[in-house]
């Protein structure tokens, strides 16, 4: 599959490089794997629009590319084929991303991925919390309300930190850039430095007259309710990351992130496996042997089986897409019943001559009946 980059991009072939770097935020910011739940073809996408940038916004790669397409920027058709953004790896797009647009607000990306830098020195704490649900829940999606114990901006002083009626003070050592720099030699010469001011602490202001409050810090103790949108189809020790409803920075500094980790309750009539349920259902001898409708639960409520006439223990019925959503794709995975037939344990007197005159007419097994049907339900689900 050949792609044209500016297609990707959905810009001009003479796009400026300013048409070519919005163009690429957009896109990007759409399809995000933090902002998809790590959905497949969203990550495709991500990796796709990032190669596109990462040659359309170089000069020198873009004429190479104009003049001779992929074997100009060294992505020909060796190396088996495929999409174009095979060489790209999803760390090396999110890097690209966090180098160009990553910086402040955006922390959560590292929550994910792991490693990153946190540029904005004065973003507020992450916040992490568990999240109960139940399989109903995690069968339509589902909104949460956690209340969370954190801080939160200073009313006195409007988050600054600054007593009311005065302001923060450029910082002398700086002159408010928040960052000094130093020459030093080294043997290939004079290099620049540049490090965090020590007198600000790289905020660039420095605050006189403290408000009482808040003790210059900018935020309070507080405590604030949160809805958290949950999608249909996740699963145990997912991540949902709420942007911006983690702890304030100091004196207003970017806020972290809310960071749901969810925790399934089991349900016990149900095994699950990915969008995949499994039930156990008894059935009784004359049910095995004559068909029946009988109910079986999903995940949404009562639905009706027809076991057929003949039905043996171990066999499988898949109900179709009576199992779980699909995060992310649509559709439903299967409802697996398993069958067992139920021998009963006490029988009335009644029952007991009806059994003794059947016993005198039925059949014997046949031999070598047994393991096909477990076969069966192995191979539905993979393994089990
Ligand atoms: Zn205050
Ligand atoms: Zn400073």
């Amino acid at each position: 599959m050949k792609q044209d980059f500016y297609v990707v991009l959905g810009v001009q072939r003479d796009a400026s490089e300013a048409d070519i770097k919005k163009a690429y935020r957009k896109l990007a910011m759409e399809c995000h794997p933090d902002r998809n739940n790590g959905e497949k073809s969203a990550e495709e996408k991500f990796k796709l629009v990032t190669e596109a940038y990462e040659v359309l916004r170089d000069p020198d790669k873009r004429a190479a590319y104009d003049r001779y397409g992929m074997a100009g920027v060294g992505r020909g058709q060796g190396g088996g084929g495929g999409s174009s953004s095979m060489h790209f790896d999803l760390s090396e797009a999110l890097m690209v991303f966090m180098r160009d647009f990553g910086i402040g607000g955006s922390g959560g990306f590292e929550n994910l991925f792991g490693g990153g830098t946190r540029r904005d020195r004065r973003r507020g704490h992450d916040i992490k919390v568990g999240l109960k649900l139940t399989l109903a829940e995690v069968a339509t999606g589902t909104t949460k309300t956690v209340r969370i114990k954190s801080l939160e901006s200073c009313p006195e002083c409007a988050g600054t930190g600054a007593k009311p009626g005065t302001q923060p003070v450029q910082c002398g050592t700086c002159g408010g850039s928040g960052e000094v720099r130093h020459q030093a030699q080294s043997l290939f010469g004079q290099f620049l430095t540049v490090s965090p001011c020590p007198s600000c602490a790289g905020e660039g202001t420095i605050i006189q007259s403290p408000c009482d409050r808040c003790g210059g810090d900018g935020r309070i103790k507080g405590e604030k309710t949160i809805q958290i949108d949950v999608p249909a189809g996740v699963a145990d020790h997912h991540y949902l990351t709420v942007r911006g409803q983690g702890v304030p920075g100091p004196r207003n500094g970017a806020r972290g992130d809310l960071i749901a980790v969810l925790d399934i309750k089991e349900d016990p009539r149900f095994e699950r496996h990915g969008d995949d349920l499994v039930y156990d259902l008894g059935i009784t001898f004359t049910q095995a042997a004559l068909g029946a409708q009988v109910e079986v639960p999903t995940p949404f409520g009562q639905t009706t089986l027809r076991v057929e006439p003949g039905t043996q223990t171990g066999m499988a019925y898949r109900l179709r897409a009576k199992g779980l959503p699909r995060l992310g794709e649509g559709g439903h995975g299967d409802l697996h019943v398993r069958i067992h037939v139920w021998t009963p344990t006490k029988l009335t007197a009644e029952q007991r001559k009806l059994f003794e005159k059947l016993s005198e007419v039925e059949d014997a097994p046949p031999e070598k009946e047994s393991g096909k049907f477990w076969d069966t339900i192995r191979r539905a689900l993979g393994h089990l």
